[in-house]
């Protein structure tokens, strides 16, 4: 028996077609002489309306079980409907019903609930308009990445989740181990000996995909990362997760401006397929969320993305008609309060940030001649700030030393990054994305927590 997809029947089912469903009820209207039911499976925002009349076999029992929550089959026909909304209904010929759902007990009954307490449900969730939009659209959105990574002919490359080198994120490091923690093997002066553990020293999960995608880089020319990467940062934040997705191409004989061309056109490039993958989905999130989210993602799609220097963007933030929680001057390394206030007030539009200062930035930027600041890009976005983050990488070896050694980096762990110098170096670029962050921004959802299946984030890692 072949079982239709609902969202295939709303676009092109026909009159008389006899079909198959199965899902789960939303709601249900119990009239004198018929029932009808709302049936949901996922595939769409819309369900697929069902109308049950008293020849039904079981009617009474059956729709006394069709109670939100309960999982159906349902076989019939479907019929023009008279009711506005929809195009087309189901006259059911028989339903069978898979699994109750205890009207007394089951959470998810027709109110709107709060994002605060869907969380708590993290595993019924995924069944409510707004979490089943969400879902959706990262699904396209996942999907048009690799689209359009693939269609420029950039390989997909898998970085590994353990690592043991800790050059990039300081303190923000998970350690994985294999060791007793009831009996932590301990070195003269009294450390954890980390050379007894798994992988013979201390090891942790990546933060980043970065450096193992400059090594591909300088193989397969352009290549990207699309995976999860870990934060064990403190900030209880609406934009950070402890496990996140990050996107991070990477692309030798490429400098600077050819990485912010390339991110532009990416994210007009997902916009618009999001937008015409699940436009209802899109339109909802515009009409029940955030009234600026079409607006917006037409204005990606539509729009030059503005370009300015750090130093161009302190001295707009020192003319602006307000104070900062964070006070503006060179060197600051720009806060979201800033961010948001260039790219959601003054350019009310996407814009790049360039060549930031040195001290703020990673190593691995490519230093300026005026030695003060480096190729680093970030993209603000209005609303959540910066949403990309990326560099032309440092491709010289005797400058990359300098920098390694003036951060107090282990040069000797560094050795192979540093044979890409030494070997066939190239001006090289890419930028990293937050996977998350991008969904974010596409849905107007306001916390990351509500844009992931099953957020990780302090004191929570539940489901
Ligand atoms: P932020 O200042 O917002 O903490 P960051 O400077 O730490 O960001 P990068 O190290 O440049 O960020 O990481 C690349 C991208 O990953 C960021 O632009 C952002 O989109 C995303 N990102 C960073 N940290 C997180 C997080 N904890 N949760 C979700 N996304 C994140
Ligand atoms: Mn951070």
């Amino acid at each position: 028996m072949t079982i239709h997809r609902i969202a295939d029947l709303l676009r092109t089912g026909q009159p008389d077609q006899s079909i198959n469903i199965q899902g789960w009820i939303r709601t249900k209207r119990e009239l004198k002489e018929f029932t009808f039911a709302e049936v949901n499976d996922g595939s769409s925002l819309a369900s697929l309306q069902v109308v049950i009349n008293q020849d039904v076999p079981n009617y009474a029992e059956v729709v006394r079980k069709l109670n939100t929550g309960a999982s159906v089959e349902v076989s019939g026909v479907l019929v023009p409907s008279l009711g506005k909304g929809q195009r087309i209904e189901l006259k059911a010929d028989a339903i069978a019903v898979h699994g109750e759902a205890d009207p007394e007990t089951y959470p998810l009954q027709k109110k709107r609930h709060s994002f605060e307490f869907l969380r708590t449900i993290g595993h019924l969730r995924s069944r409510t308009n707004t979490l089943g939009a969400v879902f959706r659209v990262r699904n396209a959105c996942a999907h048009a990445v690799h689209q359009f990574f693939q269609q420029r002919g950039f390989l997909w490359v898998h970085t590994p989740l353990i690592t043991a080198s800790d050059c990039e994120g300081a303190g923000e490091l998970f350690t994985i181990t294999s060791l007793n923690l009831k009996d932590l093997p301990r070195t003269e002066n009294q450390e954890i000996d980390f050379s007894q553990d798994f992988f013979g020293k201390r090891a942790y999960l990546t933060v980043s995909g970065q450096l193992e995608a400059e090594i591909m880089a300088t193989a397969f020319t352009n290549v990207y990362t699309f995976g999860p990467t870990f934060r064990a940062e403190n900030s209880n934040t609406s934009r950070h997760l402890a496990e996140f997705w990050m996107i991070e191409p990477e692309m030798a004989f490429c400098a600077l401006d050819g990485n912010m061309t390339l991110a532009e056109e990416f994210l007009k490039f997902v916009f618009k397929a999001v937008l015409e993958t699940c436009p209802e989905d899109m339109e909802f999130f515009n009409q029940r969320i955030d009234n600026s989210v079409l607006e917006t993602a037409n204005h990606i799609i539509d729009s030059e993305f503005e370009r300015i220097t750090y130093t161009e963007a302190i001295a707009l933030l020192e003319k602006a008609d307000r104070t900062f929680e964070f006070p503006v001057s060179w060197g600051l390394d720009l806060q979201s309060e800033h961010e948001r206030y260039l790219a959601e007030e003054l350019f009310k539009k996407p814009l790049i940030v360039t060549d930031y200062p040195t001290e703020i930035k990673a190593f691995y930027m490519r230093l300026n001649d005026d030695e003060k600041t480096v190729r680093a890009m970030d993209i603000l976005v209005p609303k959540i700030g910066e949403i990309v983050g990326g560099s032309q990488r440092e491709e010289r070896l005797d400058v990359l030393e300098r920098r390694i050694k003036a951060a107090g980096m282990p040069i000797e762990e560094l050795w192979w990054y540093l044979d890409l110098r030494r070997y066939g170096t190239v001006p090289h670029s890419g930028f990293g994305l937050g996977f998350e962050r991008l969904i974010q921004f596409m849905t107007g959802m306001t916390n990351i927590r509500d844009v992931i299946p099953f957020p990780r984030f302090p004191q929570s890692a539940e489901f």
